[in-house]
């Protein structure tokens, strides 16, 4: 994918985005609501069924298309936040379910008769850990009883399923702490008030997450995805495609920044001349815009990889980290560009100042990164 690639969706997407300005999202923030609008905009318009192959539905594009389409809507300035885990999802099922749930979901998937926006990986208790999860599921004739606690499930209550990863053997009865977990496709309209409360937790910014409480809930086994025990190595499989979807989130939302930050300098006038004259104003811009142009190289490059099916673990966590760091700088440089004026809701600065801080810890934090680089690219010692 050169650089700039796919101009035709940029500019579609964009387009798109007119109808949801700025305004659109900043009362959606102040009120903590869901973009109910926007995502059915973007549903109808078929642009969260881009990774759906056509027999289904979709549009079958790569993660390539996939990420242009959130990195266009962060630089309009709304959030991906919203509706990216339809997309980050989606390969555990392409890849891993049977043909009956695809034939079941992906149609329905792709049409927006139902919503696959639902993640169920964290706990309050083991954090980054994943594979000391405690959340169980276990077999009862045709059906699974789950117990346990999520946390951080976003947009829970505005998904109709949600992909869960549960452990089906307890892990003192497994020779490798990464066996006995399993990935289920819970039907949550028929799961809530059953077995599974959700509880909304607020946040810093706008980002429908919840706490979710299994007790009890009872599914069918035929929500199981792949094979049983088997759930770790799918859901390594899609954290590649999520990282670099977030990147190009991030460097939508960094192109937004210093699109903001370049026209504040040169239109506010301060001791008789635009501020950014000063090469105090606009050497951090210029900083902030280079690194944001090399870690979309980053991901571009882990794009084109996925795409391929080449490895793409190093680059793909590469891109992530570097993309969270270039948009979160972006974000301070432009608050202070903008002076008080940044911290003013108006100008909408804040608000995405407070969305780009997220991805230095979610989908996974920095350092655990940086733990990856270490032990699998350079071959360091394992550190955790
Ligand atoms: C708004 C929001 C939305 C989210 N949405 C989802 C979702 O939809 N689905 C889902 O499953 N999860 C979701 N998450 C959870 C997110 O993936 C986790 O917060 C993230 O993986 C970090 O885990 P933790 O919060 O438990 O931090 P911890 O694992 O407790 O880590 C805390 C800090 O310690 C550091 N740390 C921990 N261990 C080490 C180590 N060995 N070496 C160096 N540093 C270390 C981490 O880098 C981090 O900075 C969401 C989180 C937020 C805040």
């Amino acid at each position: 994918m050169p650089i700039e690639a796919h101009q035709d969706l940029r500019s579609a997407v964009r387009e798109l985005c007119k109808a949801f300005p700025d305004s659109y999202w900043r009362q959606l923030d102040a009120a903590r609501a869901y973009p109910d609008a926007f995502v059915k905009a973007l549903t109808d318009a078929g642009y969260l069924a881009a990774l759906i192959p056509e027999e289904f539905g979709g549009s079958g594009l790569g993660i390539s298309e996939a990420s242009v389409i959130l990195e266009e809507i962060n630089r309009c300035g709304g959030n991906s936040g919203a509706c990216h885990a339809q997309m980050y999802t989606m390969g555990t099922l392409l890849r891993h379910g049977s043909d009956a749930q695809k034939r079941e979901y992906l149609p329905k998937i792709a049409s927006g008769e139902l919503r696959l926006q639902a993640f169920g990986v964290s706990e309050p208790t083991t954090g980054s850990d994943t594979t000391q999860l405690k959340t169980s599921a276990v077999r009862k004739g045709d059906r699974y009883v789950i117990r346990g606690q999520k946390i951080w499930i976003s947009r829970a209550e505005h998904s109709d399923l949600l992909l869960l990863i549960v452990r089906t053997t307890p892990i003192a009865d497994v020779k490798k702490r990464t066996d006995g977990l399993s990935v289920l496709l819970v039907d949550l309209r028929a799961a809530v008030g059953n077995g599974l409360t959700i509880r909304p937790i607020r946040t810093m910014m706008n980002h429908a997450t919840t706490e979710l409480f299994f007790d009890d809930l009872e599914v069918p086994v035929s929500t199981l995805v792949g094979e049983e025990g088997k759930g770790f190595r799918y859901l390594i499989d899609g954290l590649n495609a999520e990282r670099i979807l977030i990147a190009a989130e991030c460097v939508g939302d960094g192109r937004w920044f210093i699109e903001r930050a370049t026209k504040y300098a040169n239109d506010r006038v301060v001791f008789g001349r635009p501020i950014g004259q000063n090469q105090g104003v606009q050497f951090p811009i210029a900083r902030a815009y280079v690194n944001i142009e090399a870690a979309d190289l980053m991901r571009i490059r882990a794009a084109g990889m996925f795409d391929r099916g080449e490895p793409c673990g190093a680059e793909a966590n590469m891109a992530k980290l570097l993309a969270a760091d270039a948009s979160w700088e972006a974000a301070n440089v432009t608050v202070q560009t903008f002076g008080g004026f940044g911290f003013a809701e108006e100008y909408d600065v804040e608000r995405k100042f407070r969305e780009t801080r997220l991805y230095q810890v979610a989908p996974i934090s920095t350092n655990l990164i940086l733990t990856y680089v270490a032990e699998h690219v350079l071959g360091l010692p394992r550190s955790y």
